[in-house]
């Protein structure tokens, strides 16, 4: 069955000329609210995408734009934090301003090639990273997420395999790529992609990729070198 047509609208419109002419005073004398002319600016959410790392500090509003387009509390945003009721704010201004770096050279240039989204995990306080991998409360994680150096993403539709190539030929830097539990059979987004930055002044990143991915003989989670997908 074709498509049903939708019939034009009827409405009759004066003409283009007319139209130009009269429209801004009608839009100025429409309605008992003025237009305003830009949208007021949000006091609680100060623009510091362009401020330097040294800057930053602890205890700015969830709001603060760390880059173009992402906010503060999309570094810290947890939904297991949230349920266990876990603090995951950043403890040190260090983790703070990494992230931040994350933020601007990772994060950023994704958006600017995909469009919107927000990560699925960057900063992970040590509470958190027992929590999610079930340790006890003297374990302490070396995960570059608990200093603020990594984040997981995903772009919705798009394969995360796909996803990690594209961070690899495209970022200007990146420490660590992981092609994360990616299996195609449950999907394009099946798994996630973890990417890990260092800060200025940490050291060289190692520019390595990585996937974690179902060993066929043991049935276990392993790392292997390369971008691939689960077999
Ligand atoms: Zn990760």
């Amino acid at each position: 069955m074709s498509p049903r047509k939708h019939k034009a609208p009827t409405v009759a419109t004066p003409s283009a000329q007319a139209q130009a002419s009269v429209a801004p005073k009608a839009l100025r004398r429409r309605g008992t609210r003025a237009v305003p002319a830009a949208a007021p600016r949000d006091a609680t959410a100060p623009d510091m995408s362009q401020a330097a790392l040294e800057q930053f500090t602890l205890g700015l509003p969830p709001r603060t734009l760390v880059a173009p387009n992402f906010r503060l509390y999309e570094l810290t945003r947890s939904d297991l934090a949230d349920r266990l009721g876990i603090d995951n704010g950043f403890e040190t201004v260090a983790q703070l301003r990494v992230a931040v770096h994350l933020a601007r050279n990772v994060l950023q240039p994704v958006r600017n090639a995909f469009g919107p989204f927000t990560p699925n995990s960057v900063f992970r306080s040590q509470n958190l990273e027992r929590a999610l991998k079930k340790k006890p409360s003297t374990w302490l994680s070396t995960s570059q997420h608990a200093t603020g150096e990594a984040c997981d993403i995903e772009i919705v539709g798009m394969a995360t395999l796909e996803l990690a190539a594209w961070a690899r030929d495209h970022l200007a830097d990146f420490d660590q790529i992981i092609c994360e539990c990616y299996d195609p059979a449950k999907g394009p987004n099946s798994g996630w992609v973890h990417i890990s930055l260092k800060p200025p002044g940490s050291g060289a990143n190692r520019k390595q990729c990585l996937s974690y991915v179902r060993d066929t003989s043991s049935g276990r989670l392993v790392y292997v070198h390369g971008l691939t997908a689960m077999t």
